[in-house]
């Protein structure tokens, strides 16, 4: 399968470019002093068009970047309004976007910083039923959203049809950068043909990020999304980048292409999108309070009606020793989950048990963990300490 981009280079040594209006040329002027860019350059990034999946931390510097650039044609979709919590690392919303759908946000600043470009709003989520309707008339697809369903659904949808997906993936200090081009290279499955067990890898919503590392993992997507556009460099096909803010280090893995790839081999077995979420057992979402409500679940209220009448309730909290100094429930006992199964012959299964979290998904873990090892009177608070905090009691704190 050929990329669109190779096919599109081909077009362009014998197709008109548009040309650029004496706005643009001022306006362009530092990329066209540079030989790799010149005027054809800037022209091969005025007729061209990315899909943006996900405007929210490494969706930041990639609308801002690549509006900024001049390419011409940008789609931006996302289903999610500006909330607090984005703040501190989605720079391209700002305090008076709060409420507002991010895509609508997004649009703005981008039309502002440039308005000589097109941008479309999907204000929607990314799914199997729309993907490729939405995707096709782009040259390239960037996942901006770090989650796995996405992720899967991305790198499927263009080897599907052919077109190049720039990958990026945040952990806390941690991030990773990648070129999927299944026409000159690996797919993302080729890497990791099965998403990871749900849970064992936390989401940014759970585990943090450090504000700073969407901004330069999404630059360095946009980096690698317009040295495609304009076909220069060396594309990290093949290459997947590693780095550490901590260390402040990059590393470099090869990659290869796996022969028996489900999607990218020479006999595939998919030929179709699938349910992602359903095949990744995890929503597409990072909004962790929005667990699978579950027979073990109780929720806020019920448990504090049930402690006001006096019941003999055990309280278990299960998040980390940094996390209980931010907020907690009086009364309740900090056991994180990393080390409850060492502490589980401390329990007595006549008990009544209460276990509770930031979301309820790490929780619903503990629960699941319990139920197995044979107690029957453990519950998990669901929506955990921030649904205590709206429905119970407002001066324990959000975050
Ligand atoms: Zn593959």
């Amino acid at each position: 399968m050929i990329s669109s981009v190779l096919e599109r280079h081909a077009e362009w040594r014998g197709a008109e470019l548009p040309e650029l209006t004496r706005e643009e040329i001022l306006r362009y002027s530092r990329h066209l002093l540079m030989p790799e860019v010149g005027l054809q350059g800037q022209r091969k990034l005025k007729a061209s068009s990315v899909l943006l999946i996900g405007t929210g931390g490494l969706g930041s510097p990639l609308a801002l970047y690549l509006a900024a650039a001049g390419v011409g044609r940008i789609g931006i979709v996302d289903f999610d309004v500006v909330e607090a919590t984005n703040l501190q690392r989605q720079i391209i919303h700002g305090t008076s976007q709060e409420g507002r759908p991010k895509v609508e946000s997004a649009r703005e600043r981008m039309l502002d910083i440039n308005p000589l470009i097109q941008v479309d709003a999907y204000n929607e989520a990314f799914t199997s039923t729309n993907a490729m309707e939405i995707a096709r008339p782009y040259e390239v697809v960037v996942d901006g959203t770090d989650n796995f369903p996405t992720r899967y659904l991305v790198n499927d949808l263009c080897v599907l049809l052919g077109k190049p997906n720039v990958y990026g993936s945040i952990f806390r200090f941690e991030g990773q950068v990648g070129v999927f081009d299944s026409g000159r290279g690996p797919c993302y499955r080729c890497l990791f043909p099965a998403p990871p067990p749900p849970g064992e890898v936390p989401s940014c919503a759970e585990g943090g990020v450090f504000g700073v590392l969407p901004g330069t993992i999404g630059t360095l997507q946009a980096t690698e999304v317009i040295k495609l556009l304009l076909g220069i460099g060396d594309p990290l096909i093949g290459r997947l980048l590693l780095y550490d803010a901590l260390e402040m280090s990059f590393e470099e893995l090869r990659l290869r292409k796996n022969p028996d790839c489900l999607i990218c081999s020479e006999h595939p077995t998919i030929d179709h999108l699938i349910d992602y979420e359903a095949f990744c057992g995890v929503p597409s979402h990072d909004h962790g309070q929005e667990t699978v409500a579950s027979d073990w679940d109780i929720e806020a209220k019920e448990l504090s009606e049930r402690l006001h009448r006096g019941e003999r309730l055990r309280l278990i909290d299960v998040r980390e020793a940094h996390e209980w100094e931010i907020a907690h429930i009086e009364g309740a006992e900090l056991v994180p989950l990393a080390v409850l199964p060492e502490h589980m012959h401390e329990f007595d299964s006549a008990e009544n048990m209460v276990f509770l979290c930031k979301s309820g998904s790490r929780s619903a873990r503990a629960v699941k963990l319990l139920r197995t090892a044979g107690f029957r009177k453990v519950r998990n608070l669901r929506g955990g300490i921030n649904a205590w905090s709206r429905e119970v009691d407002p001066s324990v704190p959000i975050y």
